[in-house]
This record gives C-alpha cells, structure tokens and sequence, in this order.
C-alpha cells in the first residue's frame, strides 16, 4: 500500500496540496501534513504530489 508522506524541511507552506485534498493533508504551522494517508481513496493525491511547488510529497510503500 502507498501513503503520501510530506518532506516538512522542503515545503513551504502554499497549501495547494490541502486544497485538493483537504481529507488527507492539513497546514499546520505552515507546514503541511498529512493527517490520514487513508483518506488518497477519496481524492487524487498524485495530483497533489505533481502540483507542489517543491516537490516535498511522495509515496512511501508501507509494505502492506
Ligand atoms: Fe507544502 Fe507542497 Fe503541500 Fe504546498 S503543496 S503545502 S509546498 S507539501
């Protein structure tokens, strides 16, 4: 299974990636985060990864 993961060193805080998918990611601190990776079947996180500025969104494989 994939998760999204946020490199919080690279971001910057736009917020792009939690408005397209407010479910899975959240600004916190002006830091992204992702709060439920879950939450990628109701929404187009590959989206989210192609559109950050700073590219700071991956996949992570959990193995599962
Ligand atoms: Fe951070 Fe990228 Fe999300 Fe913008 S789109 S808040 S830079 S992770």
């Amino acid at each position: 299974m994939k998760q999204p993961v946020v490199d919080s060193e690279a971001c910057i805080g736009c917020g792009v990636c939690a408005h397209l998918c407010p479910g899975v990611f959240e600004i916190v601190d002006e830091i992204s985060r992702v709060k439920d990776p879950g939450a990628c079947a109701s929404c187009d996180c590959q989206e989210a990864i192609d559109t950050c500025p700073v590219d700071a969104i991956s996949w992570r494989d959990t193995g599962a």
